[in-house]
């Protein structure tokens, strides 16, 4: 039918598309460590097409390759502490570069503090992008603390496994890290959604707000 059409056959694959380059979709999502902001986001990556950039993990592979950035880190890591600022900024622009032409980002575990948000506010706009949505999963402290030392038997990471080192990552979260909500609400961005529950139920309440926003 299109074949038949020229006008129609030239502006069907933009309608095909639902994130152009003026309308990528970038997501934040946000939560306390163990709130399953990994789990969620490989479910949601596979549904919308988006470019995972998940700062922990990014870290992560910094300290397994032994670079200087990662040495730095993992003092913090271990301590539970966040890492600075200016460290996480540079390493977020640059995989933010290496991106280019993506539909979109779904930033785990970043923005931390409310000079990150800012940060990536101004980096958004050099790509004449901003943030789209911030979804933000509520759980208890007691199931946290419970997640997290389960997963700590399998991950292999070392700030899973002691309650210590818990307790301080979630102590950041509150002191430093619930910010980055009440900057994004000044914008109206924020959604909150449930995440207690099964992992398939948590996945609807967050492409609902997602689908609602399109
Ligand atoms: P995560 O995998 O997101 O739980 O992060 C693990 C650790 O990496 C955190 O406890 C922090 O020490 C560090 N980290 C990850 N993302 C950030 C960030 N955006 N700002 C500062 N530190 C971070």
């Amino acid at each position: 039918m299109t074949k038949n059409c020229p006008i129609v056959s030239i502006f069907i694959p933009f309608l095909n598309h639902p994130f152009t380059k003026k309308s990528m979709f970038n997501l934040i999502l946000f939560g306390p460590p163990g709130s399953g902001k990994g789990t969620q986001s490989e479910k949601l990556i596979q549904q919308y097409g988006l470019k995972h950039l998940s700062t922990g993990d990014l870290l992560r592979s910094e300290i397994a390759q032994q670079t200087p950035l990662g040495k730095e880190a993992q003092q913090y890591m271990d301590q539970g502490q966040l890492v600075p600022d200016a460290v996480v900024i540079g390493m977020i622009s640059s995989a933010i570069d290496q991106h280019a032409g993506v539909k979109g980002f779904l930033f785990d575990g970043f923005p931390r503090t409310a000079a990150q948000a800012a940060a990536l506010d101004q980096l958004l706009e050099a790509k004449n992008t901003s943030i789209s949505l911030m979804l933000a999963l509520e759980v208890s402290e007691p199931e946290l603390v419970q997640r997290l030392m389960k997963r700590g038997e399998t991950s292999g990471r070392s700030d899973d496994t002691n309650e210590q080192i818990i307790s301080a990552r979630i102590t950041e979260y509150h002191n430093k890290t619930t910010a980055v909500a009440d900057y994004y609400r000044q914008f109206d961005k924020v959604k909150m959604v449930q995440g207690e529950g099964s992992i398939d139920e948590i996945f609807q309440g967050l492409c609902k707000e997602i689908n609602d926003k399109l």
